[in-house]
């Protein structure tokens, strides 16, 4: 007899840089229907990891705005700012593999280079240069990823990243690997955005020999002037009531609920919106159109 499918964990992981947006609510209820339709954990960290950008007050809010939406997360929440001592473990796991390298280069010297860092320091720092921050060494051929909504995805290079950077803040790469790791996450739901980034992630998992995790990233929404709301550059927060959001962010991701749903509570959307994945509905097929 087949052994029945573990349940999965999934997560959500905002930056406290602002509060959710319409864009940003649909990461999080598309991770959490993902998880819990199957019987899943739901995690939720704050990735302040860049303290530059975090907005005093906005990880509050974040809660808050969560709770009205009747997402209820597992466990205690994860905050990345307390937790450099593991960041600092993990990048000397790469050193010692040679997985991460020391690096000189300035800013300046890769925007002169045509803003892609172009290896200068891979083979060792040149003569008289001191270390800044730390890259990562990735593959001559970026990997290949399933994505459970984009299908068949090819990573591009992009240069060697910044691992721990020239003001001592650890790069979200670095933090949100290690995190999921350790947070035993399986399977990582989130807008498509992120998209460029999965491809190193995965490397780095493998570096850190981490498992391979399932990926799945929702379409991004953008904003009347057509560009990508995001948080830090301060977004609208969702209008109206939670209710509304969840029939907003549903229909984002190409469901068109029953009228007579229009006006229901969150604790009600959310409750319609787990039967139907569970009678099979896909969360998003919009990719899949063409
Ligand atoms: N912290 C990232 C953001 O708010 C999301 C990271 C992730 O889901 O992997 O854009």
């Amino acid at each position: 007899m087949e052994s029945a499918p573990r349940p999965p964990i999934g997560r959500f992981a905002p930056s406290p840089s602002g509060p959710l947006h319409r864009g940003s609510l649909v990461a999080a209820i598309g991770s959490y229907l993902s998880a819990r339709s199957r019987n899943g954990q739901w995690l939720l960290r704050m990735e302040d990891v860049d303290g530059g950008r975090v907005r005093p007050g906005a990880a509050a809010t974040i809660l808050r705005q969560l709770t009205d939406l009747a997402l209820d997360w597992d466990g205690p929440v994860l905050v990345q700012s307390r937790r450099n001592d593991l960041y600092r473990a993990a990048l000397g796991i790469l050193r010692a593999s040679g997985h991460a390298y020391p690096c000189a280069c300035t800013r300046a010297e890769i925007q002169a280079a045509g803003g892609v860092y172009p290896g200068t320091c891979r083979h060792g720092l040149p003569a008289g240069r001191s270390p800044r921050t730390w890259r990562l060494r990735l593959p001559d051929a970026p990997g290949s990823w399933q994505d459970r909504y984009l299908g068949w995805q090819q990573g591009r290079n992009m240069g060697d990243p910044v691992l721990l950077r020239a003001d001592d803040y650890f790069a979200y790469l670095l933090a949100c690997v290690v995190d999921d790791g350790a947070q035993g996450v399986s399977e990582i739901i989130r807008g498509a955005d992120l998209l460029p980034f999965t491809a190193t992630q995965r490397t780095l998992q493998q570096a850190l020999g981490l498992p391979a995790l399932a990926y799945g990233h929702l379409p991004v929404i953008l904003g009347p002037d057509g560009r990508k709301l995001s948080k830090s550059s301060g977004a609208a927060p969702w209008q109206g009531n939670a209710g509304d959001a969840w029939e907003r962010a549903l229909r984002d991701l190409g469901w068109a609920a029953p009228p007579a749903m229009h006006g229901a509570s969150a604790p009600q959307w959310r409750d319609y919106a787990l039967a139907e994945l569970r009678r099979g509905r896909p969360l998003w097929d919009g990719a899949h159109q063409d």
